[in-house]
């Protein structure tokens, strides 16, 4: 397997409109390489980042319009079921489900172009003896039901992982608050990104689309402010793929959690410069003053030897960034206790509480809050 077996494709689009998405879609799928024959017959399982409650204009999920695009352009080549799903954060249950999906577009997103939505909340075990730290994990039951994958990511920042792409939207594979006890068992990020591309390996996605056409610059995967890059791409292979979304962002490989793993790992090379790009490749330039999570830079524990870290990591938790809950928007709905993987979070006379000496730094608050009530503040050291 090399590097130029997956080309990285890219569409120009301009604007969500069925009449640009569609051809766009079509285009970069084509140029990755994935063909109709990998298609036809099969059960496909189209799986969009669905983090939480959002219109599509405020770009924390993947647009409908997309979604749409690439049920009808599987359907269209003879896939024999394609279904719609993923696990958002919070609980995993058929009302909050069905919300989300009606919220998200995912709703008229099934209805015209013949897809189904995923209404069973169940999971399954999965093993991959490969694995390097997780070999076994439990994974949503339509995902285990496909015959292939098909991941439709959006891109943005993500002020854990850095970069929300191919790699990390496969984490929604995994039923609702098993994630946040995933964050609790690899609180180091290093580890974390091990544990991706695991699920990664495991998932194997036949193909990565990324809607990049609006994406979110600064404190992503929820907080950040919308951003127009006007694209679309695909790839067959998820790992290369966040290797060339991370040029475009302008953020490093080592900052990636899930990149730099899957560098150790060989499974994705060094220098962006190594990718083989295809169709509008004038799309995988840099984008100027793409701002970048304020999170992303201040992960020294990760690098630090494992017996010196209970030495630093009282000046670690203190250098940290931390979720602030600014106090007169917390509606008091009580999402951030409920995704808290250390339980550190309590309401108290209708308002959100953080303790942090057992805050771990996962950011899962500031994913969830509704009402984008909390901050991740940097401590004033790193600016002197
Ligand atoms: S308070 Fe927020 S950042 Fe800290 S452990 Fe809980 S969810 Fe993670
Ligand atoms: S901080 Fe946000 S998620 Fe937490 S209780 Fe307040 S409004 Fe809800």
């Amino acid at each position: 397997m090399t590097v130029s077996e997956y080309p990285i494709a890219f569409a120009g689009a301009e604007a969500y409109t069925p009449e640009i998405i569609f051809p766009a879609l079509t285009r970069a799928v084509e140029a990755s390489g994935f063909t109709r024959e990998m298609v036809a017959g099969r059960r496909v399982l189209l799986k969009p980042n669905l983090l939480m409650k959002r219109r599509p204009e405020e770009a924390t999920t993947t647009h409908p319009l997309v979604v749409e695009a690439a049920a009808r352009l599987l359907l269209d080549w003879g896939a024999s079921e394609v279904i719609i799903a993923d696990s958002p954060g919070g609980p995993y249950t058929r009302p909050l489900l069905h919300s989300i999906y009606e919220t998200c577009g995912m709703t008229a997103a099934a209805r015209q172009s013949g897809a189904r939505l995923n209404e069973d909340t169940g999971f399954t075990t999965l093993r991959r003896e490969e694995n390097r730290l997780v070999r076994e994990f439990s994974i949503i039951n339509p995902v285990m039901e496909a015959d292939l994958v098909v991941s439709v990511c959006k891109l943005k920042t993500h002020s854990m992982t850095t970069l929300s792409g191919g790699v990390k939207n496969l984490f929604g594979c995994i039923p609702g608050l098993q994630k946040p006890e995933l964050h609790l068992r690899f609180p180091e990020k290093t580890d974390f990104g091990e544990m991706l591309v695991d699920l990664a390996l495991t998932v194997k996605p036949a193909l990565t689309i990324v809607d990049a056409v609006v994406g979110m610059e600064g404190d992503g995967p929820s907080g950040g402010s919308p951003r127009k890059l006007g694209f679309l791409a695909a790839c067959q292979n998820p790992f290369l793929l966040d290797l060339a979304l991370c040029r475009i962002i302008g953020v490093t490989p080592e900052s990636v959690p899930t990149i730099a793993a899957s560098q150790r790992r060989g499974l994705c090379p060094e220098d962006a410069d190594a990718l083989s790009l295809a169709g509008e490749v004038q799309f995988a330039r840099p984008v100027p003053g793409f701002v970048p999570p304020h999170a992303k830079s201040v992960d020294f524990l990760s690098h630090t030897p494992r017996l010196l870290r209970p030495a630093v990591s009282r000046l670690w938790d203190h250098l940290t960034p931390r979720p602030v809950i600014r106090r007169k928007d917390c509606v008091g709905c009580g999402r951030c206790a409920e995704s808290c993987p250390a339980h550190t979070i309590t309401i108290v006379s209708g308002k959100a509480q953080i303790r942090y000496d057992r805050c771990i730094h996962c950011y899962c608050c500031h994913e969830m809050c509704p009402v984008r009530a909390i901050d991740i503040r940097r401590t004033r050291f790193f600016d002197l």
